[in-house]
């Protein structure tokens, strides 16, 4: 799809977003599992272990491409606590006030990366978007070579390769 670039004037072709169906840590679970304790939708999973219950909303990572007028979308998932779940959830279903920060865990990290559990992010959720927004959290994190990459950008031919390889799976 092509579309007219309000930053440079250009028509730019538009690139796909990369997205995931379900966390990493539902697709983890065995077939037996994810009858069993998993309950995944569009928008929500929930996974019931024996000894605790994990809730994890859909939401939208931008990371920015430095010699680029487009950013790269990424669809991921994050956990919330209860508390957190519960409130987006009626704030998503009731389509009220939806202005709301919450604290997550990243459960999506892309392939080019070693998965880490625990990245911390701000889940920001605001009015007339679909879906809430990721936004990893800095100053203990740095070292971590996909949050450096989230803030200091990646250029135009990562992401098309990116996009490359996701397309190829
Ligand atoms: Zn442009």
């Amino acid at each position: 799809m092509k579309y007219l670039c309000s930053i440079c004037g250009k028509e730019h072709e538009e690139w796909p977003a990369i997205a995931w169906t379900s966390p990493t840590s539902y697709n983890e679970l065995t077939d037996v599992e994810k009858n069993t304790c998993g309950e995944l939708s569009e928008d929500y999973c929930i996974i019931r272990y024996p000894d605790q219950t994990d809730y994890f909303i859909r939401a939208v990572l931008i990371q920015d491409v430095t010699d680029n007028c487009q950013n790269l979308d990424y669809g991921v998932w994050v956990s919330l606590s209860e508390k957190s779940f519960e409130d987006y959830r009626q704030r998503h279903n009731t389509h009220e006030d939806r202005e709301a920060t919450y604290f997550g865990y990243l459960n999506t990290i892309p392939p080019e990366y070693d998965f880490i559990n625990g990245i911390k992010t701000n889940v920001v959720v605001s009015n007339g978007i679909n879906r809430p927004e990721v936004i990893p959290h800095q100053s203990d994190q740095d070292q971590i070579p996909f949050i450096q990459d989230y803030f200091n950008g990646i250029t135009t031919q990562e992401a098309l390769n990116r996009i490359k390889q996701f397309d190829s799976k």
